[in-house]
């Protein structure tokens, strides 16, 4: 059996052709794919607008930037995540703050986010950035309600989450990044994620405000729309407003992007049967903790971008199927550890539930592309060790 990756990309002939085509096309940049894509990304996701730029983060670079930080304002996010989560705070001249999480289902403690706040001084804290991690959905409507009392945004870091819900107390099934609730979201197109277009990335919102805002953001701060010039010298005539970026995604990945999304739902499907698979396989074993998830949960709400384990001899398990060329990862190391954050003095023991679900968590395989026999191999050396 060949290497089995914890996440990779599936590429079809559609695909190839799709990027053939534009390779032959007028526009390699700045051309129609993109806005295709970003309709089409909408559309999936249920938002009014979606943004396309050059990667994740640059996406939540520019989603902190447009809805606002006060230099030293405070941000709260999850101290698991990927770290483009709390770096984006700092681009902005915030402050990353965080709290810790919920040991069952892994994600942020909304009752400690509550808490934090409670004791808070009036203007301290900007916004918050909620994390779907794995692929399960943040309980943003609660969410908001904490955050409309004080007056704060949501951005929510959907990444692993494209097509991910949870019901709402209407009954609704609210998307992962439709923003209903949330006042922005974005997602990664990283090989390992979804939607693979090499490299890219989306803002998704409700607000037309934004939306204009981070498309001017996107590309330098430059505006041609007659509606918001100062001045008119002529047909050529742009002004840049304000210190903006090139974070633009090109009509190459565009046209990739789009063509994954055709298949986006039927890779969500995949991802599911096998979280049901292992969810089956590990259910009789109490030395695996699995993430507290229902099977309503599974089968119709969870977005599976990773499915994480815990276990007590996880180095033991993690260099076991590395032997075996099974390449799991760890998810993740806690931000807060890491050398760049210790030095704004966090430290061990500030949010012991991250701490402990870091010392024993593994993320199996998960992709719409693992076969039946390689899950089943996985299965059998994760066995083996326990
Ligand atoms: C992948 C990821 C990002 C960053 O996306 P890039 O496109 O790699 O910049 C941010 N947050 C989370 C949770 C991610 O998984």
């Amino acid at each position: 059996m060949g290497p089995i990756p914890y996440g990779t990309q599936h590429i079809t002939q559609e695909d190839i052709e799709a990027v053939t085509e534009t390779l032959t096309a007028d526009y390699l940049t700045q051309g129609p794919k993109v806005s295709e894509f970003e309709n089409a990304f909408a559309e999936y996701i249920g938002s009014e607008h979606a943004i396309a730029v050059s990667n994740g983060t640059a996406a939540l670079h520019l989603a902190v930037l447009v809805l606002g930080v006060e230099p030293g304002q405070k941000v709260i996010t999850t101290p698991i995540t990927f770290s483009a989560s709390a770096n984006c705070i700092k681009y902005a001249g915030g402050e990353a703050d965080f709290v810790d999480i919920d040991p069952e289902t892994f994600l942020m403690d909304l009752d400690l986010v509550e808490k934090k706040l409670e004791n808070a001084d009036p203007g301290e804290y900007a916004g918050i950035i909620p994390v779907d991690f794995t692929g399960l959905a943040v309980d943003t409507e609660r969410l908001r309600s904490i955050a409309d009392k004080y007056d704060l945004w949501i951005l929510e870091d959907a990444c692993h989450a494209p097509g991910g819900s949870f019901e709402d107390s209407k009954g609704e099934q609210v998307f992962c990044g439709d923003c209903s609730y949330a006042d922005a979201a974005i997602f990664s197109f990283h090989p390992v994620k979804h939607i693979a277009a090499g490299e890219g990335g989306m803002i998704t919102t409700n607000s037309q405000e934004l939306k204009e805002e981070i498309e001017m953001m996107r590309t330098h701060g430059i505006t041609k729309d007659p509606k918001k010039l100062q001045d008119n010298h002529g047909g050529w005539y742009y002004e840049m407003q304000q210190l903006g970026f090139n974070y633009r995604l090109t009509d190459i990945q565009s046209s990739l992007g789009l063509s994954q999304l055709q298949r986006a739902d039927e890779g969500l499907q995949r991802r599911r049967t096998i979280a049901g698979r292992y969810d089956k396989a590990f259910a009789t074993f109490d030395t695996i903790i699995q993430q507290a998830v229902t099977p309503t949960k599974r089968d119709k709400h969870h977005g599976y971008h990773l499915y994480v384990i815990q276990v007590e001899q996880r180095k033991e398990l993690y260099d076991y199927l590395r032997e075996n060329k099974i390449y799991s990862q760890i998810h993740y190391i806690p931000i807060h550890l890491l050398p760049y954050y210790q030095q704004f003095g966090w430290n061990k023991g500030d949010f012991p539930n991250a701490e402990n679900y870091y010392e024993k968590c593994i993320s199996l395989p998960m992709y719409p592309t693992l076969t039946v026999d390689q899950q089943k191999f996985v299965i059998q050396k994760v066995i083996e060790i326990i």
